[in-house]
């Protein structure tokens, strides 16, 4: 059954990326499964099922709002909240007995005052910021100030310390064993007082690029939906995508030499050619910038988007002779008959990284979840 915009996600890709995952981690380190932003387009309950059944341990996401929502779907892991909260975020995360991330004193003591007597302690993860330039204190001993009154104060728990890559997919770069560097003392040193303290710091790439930023967990989000952290061949690193995006020709058309297709006639038919319509636009998230500028398969080939994208509809060239009818099946991410679109392809064509690509996917495309866990 055809249908105008629908994103099928593997779940059982994502389970099968999470265990390859955690068998590359050194002895000891968990996976922490990252969920964010509804799991990168993907789906965040469904997905983080998914990735506890594939073998992470904890989960985490950017905000306060998105751990409740993890718990309203009877989510009882761990669950990281890695963003900065303000006082009223910070209680919603609380209520979700989620962990959160501080880097400074006022934050920490606020963060105990919001405790509620007779609950559990709030679990404290202290960020050190070694070269990302965004949360998290430059400075050491504000850390372990930090770490002190979380470990000092029974309303809270000092449960683990961070810290995040800017650089982890550059291979080859001079930051990020740099970061590593001025990480490992301070992480060492804590362990040593606070045995009990979580070290984590790799993200993706960085969990690829050097089995010396394990620690005791590493912090998975882009791979373990098969996406490709070096914006190469996700196959290459033993990942399947999860994702792809299925539309359908909806409409086919003569074009004669000269006619146009889209807004401001920015694709003009050279030779008399066919132009099939798939209902699917920037108000999905295909964005605007592929205008002229990607294919979609069709039949198993590959034919390109022509003209300007607009919200609701492309245009894409069939050729000069077709067996193409209204009702085909049209993918815009993903495989059909042999041939194969990524993520990674489409995030290239206009400057950006798979990301991107589908996180930006609306929520006017419909998810459809197969493989359930
Ligand atoms: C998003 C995020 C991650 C996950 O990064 P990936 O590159 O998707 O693996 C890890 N840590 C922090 C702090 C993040 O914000």
């Amino acid at each position: 059954m055809v249908e105008r915009a629908v994103a099928h996600i593997d779940l059982g890709a994502v389970e099968r990326n999470c265990a390859h995952l955690r068998s590359l981690l050194n002895d000891g380190s968990r996976l922490c499964a990252v969920v964010k932003a509804d799991a990168y387009g993907h789906g965040d309950a469904w997905c983080a099922k998914a990735a506890l059944a594939g073998g992470a341990d904890w989960l985490a996401v950017a905000t306060a709002g998105e751990a409740a929502e993890l718990r309203r779907h009877g989510v009882d892991t761990r669950i990281l909240v890695m963003g900065a909260l303000t006082h009223e975020e910070a209680k919603t995360a609380i209520e979700a007995v989620a962990d959160v991330v501080v880097w400074d004193e006022r934050f920490a003591r606020a963060l105990a005052a919001l405790h509620t007597p007779g609950t559990v302690p709030v679990n404290v993860h202290v960020k050190l910021d070694t070269g990302m330039g965004r949360l998290g204190t430059k400075d050491v001993a504000a850390a372990r100030a930090v770490a002190e009154i979380a470990a000092g104060d029974e309303r809270l728990k000092l449960a683990g310390a961070m810290t995040h890559f800017a650089t982890a997919d550059e291979e080859g770069d001079e930051h990020f064993p740099a970061q590593l560097d001025a990480f490992t003392p301070f992480a060492r040193g804590l362990k040593q007082e606070h045995p009990d303290v979580v070290l984590h710091a790799a993200n993706s790439a960085a969990t690829y690029r050097d089995p010396g930023a394990h620690f005791d967990m590493v912090r998975c989000g882009v791979a373990i939906y098969g996406l490709d952290p070096f914006q190469r061949d996700p196959a290459e690193r033993g990942l399947e995508p999860a994702l792809s995006l299925e539309s359908y020709v909806a409409a086919v058309k003569r074009f004669e030499r000269g006619e146009s297709a889209g807004y401001g006639r920015r694709w003009r038919a050279g030779e008399p050619t066919w132009v099939g319509t798939v209902p699917i636009g920037y108000g999905d998230g295909w964005r605007r910038a592929l205008t002229n500028n990607c294919d979609v398969l069709v039949k198993g080939r590959r034919h390109p988007l022509i003209g300007t994208v607009s919200m609701d509809n492309i245009t894409v060239e069939l050729g000069p002779e077709t067996d193409i009818q209204p009702g085909e099946p049209a993918v815009l991410i993903g495989s059909q008959a042999g041939e194969t679109i990524r993520a990674e392809e489409v995030a290239e064509r206009i400057g950006t990284i798979n990301y991107e690509v589908t996180c930006g996917l609306s929520p006017r495309v419909r998810r459809q979840w197969r493989g359930q866990t």
